[in-house]
């Protein structure tokens, strides 16, 4: 009999949208997959090139379960210079992921009768990292004519006396959208007053357009960064999602109790990784800012393309890798005898008709949208849009 907890809980289902397009991709299926939440590129030649050495030098043994010194100097070194931000080593833990970085919050902090707000559209997540650890999940709703920033009044009518915390995500998967710094002030200012813990998930903080800056919620001032625990990883910004190089950095108490916790579950992140972590952090930051050119020139071309779409409303996203539109107009019509009645439902028809794959916007917590990730070539992108497009007009 499987426990209590894992029946509250479900597979992400980002990572199960992908499993079904590559299954029919393996039955040679010629899928156009959208569905993917990674960069396409690849991790840059001098990053392997570290990792490699350190395999050479053999340092392939365990090591302090945060991370190697070397490594957490030079997240303190980016900490300060990206995001003025001062840290010391005590308050820096290097995690197996910025997914474990967040499980090991949760764990940290959330406990039964505490409750957790959650804007959405959320990252996958969020709720199910709340729930495996005996919490409530609030979600908050945000709108499209905020851009998805949170309004201060919708987040006060959810906070109770049992509130413990508020997971923020800028930019944000999958909205596409970043906070600024006015927004990131309201909900600091009711954090203080409500005496809550703020999670700041930056992890696409490298991913944004238009001229805006990234700006952590822990730099407005010294009351705000007491309670954040800053949340960040080389995954997107170095295109290391397979790597499993995540990092928090907050109050001491919580880094010492996320330590501890990782030392009786994972113990270190890999000591190959760490390595190739601090080439990533410390070396030339020009693919960066490749992978930053490359991905605004494909937002542009595919906002552009989807509000073509006959139905689709699509706002220009600031951030990440994601369009986010509104499609919500078809639901309600009919493909022969198969009606699309929901996000899943159009997603699933998008899926068999065209042969692209994309996440529902049911499963990020608002059933109007599609998420469509630009992480995948512009000839791809060209082909799923014509494909989307002939599938879309055959609806009525
Ligand atoms: C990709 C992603 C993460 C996790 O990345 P890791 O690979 O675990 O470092 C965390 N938050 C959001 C919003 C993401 O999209």
């Amino acid at each position: 009999m499987l426990s209590e907890r894992v029946r509250t809980i479900k597979p992400s289902p980002t990572l199960a949208m992908d499993a079904k397009a590559k299954g029919m991709k393996a039955q040679g299926i010629d899928v156009v997959n959208f569905g993917v939440g990674e960069p396409d590129f690849d991790t840059p030649e001098h990053i392997k090139d570290a990792a490699i050495k350190a395999i050479r030098d053999g340092f392939t043994k365990y090591t302090p379960v945060g991370g190697i010194d070397e490594l957490k100097d030079a997240i303190i070194a980016k900490l300060s210079a990206d995001n003025g931000l001062a840290y010391e080593k005590d308050q820096i833990i290097v995690s197996c992921g910025a997914k474990h970085s967040l499980y090991n919050i949760a764990q940290a902090l959330y406990g039964p009768g505490d409750e957790v707000i959650i804007p959405a559209p959320y990252w996958v997540s969020y709720p199910d990292q709340v729930l495996l650890n005996d919490a409530s999940p609030v979600i908050v709703e945000t709108h499209e004519a905020d851009q998805f920033m949170l309004r201060p009044e919708a987040l006060a009518a959810k906070i109770t006396q049992k509130t413990k915390a508020i997971i923020l995500n800028s930019p944000s998967n999958p909205t596409g959208f970043a906070y600024d710094k006015a927004a990131l002030a309201a909900v600091a200012e009711l954090a203080v007053k409500h005496n809550l813990y703020i999670i700041s998930d930056e992890i696409y903080e490298k991913l944004i357009y238009d001229g805006m800056q990234h700006y952590s919620i822990a730099a407005l001032r010294p009351e705000v960064k007491d309670r954040t625990i800053v949340v960040n990883g080389l995954s997107k910004s170095h295109a290391m999602t397979g790597w499993r190089i995540g990092y928090s950095a907050g109050p001491k108490d919580v880094i010492k109790a996320m330590t501890n916790i990782q030392s009786q579950s994972t113990s270190n992140p890999a000591s190959i990784s760490q390595k190739a972590a601090v080439a990533a952090l410390k070396g030339p930051q020009d693919f960066v800012a490749m992978m930053h050119a490359e991905f605004d020139k494909r937002r542009v071309y595919l906002v552009d393309a989807l509000n073509a779409i006959p139905g689709f409303k699509c706002m220009k996203p600031t951030g990440a890798f994601y369009a986010f539109p509104n499609v919500s107009e078809h639901y309600g019509k009919k493909a022969g005898t198969r009606a699309i009645n929901g996000s899943l439902d159009f997603a699933l028809y998008l899926l068999e008709d065209a042969n692209v794959a994309l996440v529902h916007g049911e499963a990020f917590g608002d059933d109007r949208y599609i998420r469509i990730s630009y992480a995948t070539s512009m000839e791809n992108l060209k082909k799923g849009v014509e494909r989307i497009a002939a599938a879309v007009a055959k609806l009525s």
